[in-house]
């Protein structure tokens, strides 16, 4: 009898798992196992949001796999050490994980192989549609430009969709440790897990993507972010059914997953990247934690930031627009740290995501792949173009309820009560422009 290990990482779901359907088609026996590393604690990837949506994640894997035969082992413990300890007790001769973008999953798969050596199956098309390294430009290990890149991506082969295995036949006697997460943080929080991330893309419009994904109010995204990055989604069924699908919406939506497929290769050839500036032009960051902290609280006195912070803090989530805006207001307008933004969006987003949310970040304070590195978002222009009914505002900023329209982008000029512009309306761009020669209007 053969049996092999699935260890689960951010691929927390049954259908199209390269890890699991390889540790399947393997051996006779697989042992599905989930490691609680305190070293992803220490890396800072572990928030309370998160944790508590991990653990949902987690209940809903072991519930399928029960349905399946099977069941979820978890431990807590450092990763390899804790596998090899299951692949004694179950005499497991091989293990199966999807490769990782991060310095955390380098060092991961650096120590797994010291301990495992040729019995450790690294799967690299389980997290990004296309792996990282796959497609590099000439002379180059990754791409630094986000349209040539997603050229290649849509050229290049897309694996197939593999279905989810009907039966998994487990060894008996692994013991599973019960883990307790404190509670989240914000207190609306989606619910995670494979079937309640299929769940909302069954229900969820895509046709209607193209026109409306940057409207804040209409709030018509996908919210399939946090699903994405815990794996309870496939990015590769995602792209393969939108392309299937076809149309505008569709396409767009599969642009958007070519940008997260972007980011990781990014930060696979650059793991640094996630703390150090990706081409640095050597700001000399203003320095204030008297404003970090009023932008932090959704207090700046622009509405539209506010509303983005507090949607953030209420619900571990944010719309892409609001955090294009409110991290421009951060790094272009207050000229803070994109370090102080990014780590703050860490600690509360529910999709936060070492990839994505730097290399956004280092994207919109210009330190990163942005071809316009010096583009400031002016929050009254793009607050009267994303929100021009106010909606958006009026949601998140209860106090400015009673305002009318669009004019609660600027309740200075109707209301003493909220606080005033911490940056004034004419001053937007000074800080930025200071040691920064050649700037735009802004949009
Ligand atoms: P949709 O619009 O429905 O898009 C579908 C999917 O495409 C998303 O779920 C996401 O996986 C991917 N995607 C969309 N936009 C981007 C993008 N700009 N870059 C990479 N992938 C994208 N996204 C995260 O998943 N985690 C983060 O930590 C994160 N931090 C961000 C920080 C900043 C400063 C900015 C500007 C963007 C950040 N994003 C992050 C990207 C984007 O804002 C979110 O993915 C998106 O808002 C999630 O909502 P959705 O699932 O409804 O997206």
């Amino acid at each position: 009898m053969t049996v092999s290990i699935a260890l689960f990482t951010q691929d927390l779901r049954l259908h199209d798992n390269p890890v699991l359907h390889a540790a399947h088609t393997a051996a006779d026996q697989v042992v599905p196992l989930f490691v609680l590393d305190p070293a992803v604690e220490g890396a800072g990837f572990a928030a309370p949001n998160r944790l508590a949506f991990l653990s949902d994640c987690l209940a809903d894997l072991d519930a399928s796999l029960r349905r399946a035969g099977s069941r979820l082992t978890v431990r807590r413990g450092a990763t390899a050490e804790q596998t090899a300890k299951v692949a004694a007790e179950a005499g497991a001769g091989t293990v199966h994980v999807a490769a990782g973008v991060s310095a955390f999953a380098h060092r991961r798969e650096e120590r797994l192989r010291e301990v495992f050596g040729d019995r450790l199956h690294v799967h690299d098309a389980s997290l990004t549609v296309v792996p990282a390294g796959r497609i590099t430009p000439a002379g180059r290990d990754h791409y630094a430009v986000f349209t040539p890149y997603h050229r290649a991506w849509r050229q290049a082969p897309h694996r197939g969709v593999l279905a989810a295995p009907r039966v998994i036949r487990t060894p008996d006697g692994i013991g599973s440790e019960n883990l307790v997460f404190r509670g989240p943080l914000s207190p609306s929080l989606p619910h995670g897990g494979e079937r309640a991330g299929r769940e909302l893309r069954r229900r969820w419009d895509v046709d209607a993507y193209a026109d409306v994904h940057d409207d804040l109010a209409a709030d018509a995204t996908s919210r399939l972010s946090p699903y994405l990055h815990f794996g309870c989604l496939s990015a590769t069924e995602l792209t393969a059914g939108a392309l299937q699908r076809g149309g505008p919406g569709a396409e767009a939506f599969v642009r958007q997953l070519a940008w997260r497929d972007f980011h990781h290769q990014v930060l696979a050839a650059r793991p640094d990247a996630a703390h150090r500036d990706y081409r640095t032009r050597d700001d000399r960051w203003h320095r204030d934690e008297r404003e970090a902290e009023a932008w932090r609280q959704g207090r700046t006195g622009y509405p539209i930031i506010d509303a983005g912070m507090r949607q953030l803090a209420e619900e571990g989530w944010m719309h892409n627009r609001a955090r294009l805006l409110t991290a421009s207001f951060l790094t272009k307008s207050l000229y803070l740290d994109w370090r102080i933004g990014a780590a703050h969006f860490l600690s509360l987003l529910v999709d936060g995501d070492i990839a994505v949310n730097q290399l956004n970040w280092q994207w919109v304070a210009g330190t990163g792949t942005d071809t316009r590195p010096n583009r400031v978002l002016n929050p009254l222009r793009q607050a009267d173009r994303y929100d021009p009914t106010g909606d958006y505002v009026r949601r998140w900023v209860p106090e400015l309820a009673h305002l009318p329209g669009p004019s609660v982008h600027r309740p200075w000029l109707l209301d003493g009560d909220y606080p005033p512009p911490i940056v004034a309306p004419e001053d937007l761009t000074a800080r930025f422009q200071h040691g920064r020669p050649v700037l735009g209007a802004g949009e």
